[in-house]
């Protein structure tokens, strides 16, 4: 029986995540992470654990049919393959910084400079893009601490919340790209393969939304009613049953995480009553 291949991280920021989605869909993993590849004895899926590095390379080359990895990792690697999927974790961005003493006032800053970073191809795209000469310094770990030794008078690299370069006495100025966790995978794969992959797309879907959203129940009263329902559309329209009181009603939704606080927020002002909010296991979109 022919099975999908996924490559994942073996072991960084992106290898558990990565685990997680697979497990909430439904598909077994026995023992993963010691292994180079293990099969699930749930679901037509075979995982590669490999270096989030050698992961495009590999789906290229056909050695996986699909993998996970950082956005920034794809694009530097340049390979010619697509983005099946956005994963919506691991987001981070991909920054110029330099020492928070020196002044900027744009990224001619970086003309005849020497720049340390592990990303030297969308680096070099962004400086071409500008018109920019600078000296690219390639070093494989720990570029945050290439200004304070001497080795570059900037750096570009992954940044998150910031807190790595204000340790290093850096300060970001300029955002080059965003980035987040993708699946990248080959286009001619064969139609058994298709299917498996739109299976597990399909899953993944409905696991990711349902977490972006939540069930919730409320009482109403009659005279207020038209204005909650208003409020809480849900998937089709809210399930409204009377109450044993007379004039007040039960409301059944389900409300976006994003929109949560403060439609809960409207609705306690509009006189709702009892509100219970459960989280979803899985919702099929
Ligand atoms: P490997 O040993 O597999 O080569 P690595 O050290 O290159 O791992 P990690 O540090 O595990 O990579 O990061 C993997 C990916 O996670 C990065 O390419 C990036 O997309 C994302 N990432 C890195 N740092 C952060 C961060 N601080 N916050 C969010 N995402 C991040
Ligand atoms: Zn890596």
């Amino acid at each position: 029986m022919e099975k999908l291949k996924i490559a994942i991280q073996k072991s960084g920021r992106l290898s558990e995540k990565s685990v997680a989605i697979l497990r909430e869909a439904g598909i077994a993993m026995p023992n993963g992470e010691r292994k180079l590849i293990s099969v699930s004895p749930t679901f037509p899926l075979e995982v590669l654990y490999l270096r989030d590095d050698d992961i495009p390379q590999y789906v290229t080359d056909r050695v996986a049919d699909i993998g996970i990895v950082g956005e920034n990792v794809f694009a530097e690697k340049g390979v010619d393959i697509s983005v099946v999927e956005r994963m919506g974790f691991s987001k981070c961005r991909m920054s110029l910084a330099i020492p928070k003493q020196q002044e900027y006032e744009g990224p001619q800053y970086f003309e005849g400079r020497k720049i340390a970073t592990s990303y030297p191809v969308i680096l070099k795209r962004f400086l071409d893009e500008k018109g920019i000469m600078a000296e690219i310094h390639e070093i494989s770990g720990s570029v945050e601490i290439a200004p304070g030794i001497g080795l570059a008078e900037g750096i570009f690299d992954i940044v998150s919340s910031g807190s790595t370069l204000i340790s290093n006495g850096l300060k970001e100025v300029e955002v080059v790209m965003q980035s987040e966790a993708v699946m990248i995978g080959r286009d001619d794969l064969s139609e058994r393969k298709r299917e498996i992959l739109n299976d597990l797309l399909f899953r993944m879907r409905s696991v990711r939304a349902a977490a972006n959203n939540k069930y919730i129940l409320l009482n109403a009263p009659n005279n207020k009613l038209e204005q909650i329902i208003a409020l809480i559309p849900g998937m089709k329209s809210p399930t409204v049953m009377p109450l044993a009181e007379s004039g007040w009603s039960s409301v059944h939704s389900v409300l976006s995480e994003d929109q949560f606080w403060q439609i809960i927020g409207e609705l306690r002002n509009l006189g709702a009553q009892g509100i219970l909010v459960i989280p979803i296991e899985k919702m099929i979109v």
